[in-house]
């Protein structure tokens, strides 16, 4: 098909398949993709000073955490958390992949996106995994790595508990649940190394504090935590 018919094409099939955003649910225009152009500008995002002092000090006991950083500001039934359901449960991975490119872009243009060798996704158990079909936080891990040339892995960092639901658990019984249900796969691709961390949302930050300590058991020099939404 040559360029021109592709296009007609396009926009042939977008008035008998309506493609909407996934944040805000207006149909989407030509060459715009996933997330309409009124979304990407002005999606809340988290800023600077609430991740300095409020997510940094959900880490406090580790000295270890360099940086906290999330990308999007969660608030019940709005834009973002349409992004994370279709993320995470409407079998849209892409999502992720996007929200990874545009918030390294967004950090390399204030200078502050940290040098690291690797960046590893918070992994799911392969049961659940295997139900998604993906990990969501891979896809994110996926979008910072296109754009920032650090390399990711879903494999280094292992689940090898089933755990079920943490809603309407309390910070400290999170916590004792996630203790012992990561491993390290490989400990030598962790030893010494600077890492980025990444899962999809903080909330307690109990999930992500398991990782931290089998990362830093096995020798990680330090880490930097990354995630696509807060609540703020
Ligand atoms: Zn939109």
């Amino acid at each position: 098909m040559n360029a021109k018919l592709a296009l007609y094409w396009n926009d042939f099939l977008d008035i008998l398949f309506p493609r909407c955003c996934e944040a805000c649910e207006t149909a989407l225009l030509g060459n715009e993709k996933l997330i309409c152009t009124a979304c990407r500008i002005s999606l809340p995002r988290i800023d600077a000073g609430f991740q300095k002092d409020v997510l940094r000090g959900k880490f406090a006991g580790n000295s270890e955490v360099q940086e906290v950083f999330a990308f999007l500001a969660f608030t019940k039934k709005g834009r973002v958390q349409h992004l994370l359901q279709a993320l995470k449960y409407k079998g849209v991975p892409e999502v992720g992949i996007l929200l990874g490119t545009m918030m390294v872009q967004e950090m390399q243009e204030r200078k502050c996106f940290p040098e690291a060798d690797l960046i590893l996704s918070v992994p799911l158990h392969p049961k659940r995994k295997a139900e998604r079909g993906y990990n969501q936080s891979d896809a994110f891990a996926e979008g910072l790595s296109e754009i920032s040339g650090v390399p990711w892995s879903g494999v280094v960092l292992q689940r090898t508990v089933y755990t079920k639901t943490q809603t309407g658990k309390s910070k400290i019984e999170r916590r004792e649940t996630m203790q012992g249900v990561f491993a390290v796969n490989s400990p030598e691709s962790v030893a010494g190394k600077k890492i980025i961390l990444v899962d999809d949302v903080l909330t307690t930050g109990a999930t992500l504090q398991g990782c931290i300590d089998v990362l830093i058991e096995s020798g990680c020099r330090s880490l930097y935590i990354m995630t696509l939404a807060a609540a703020q």
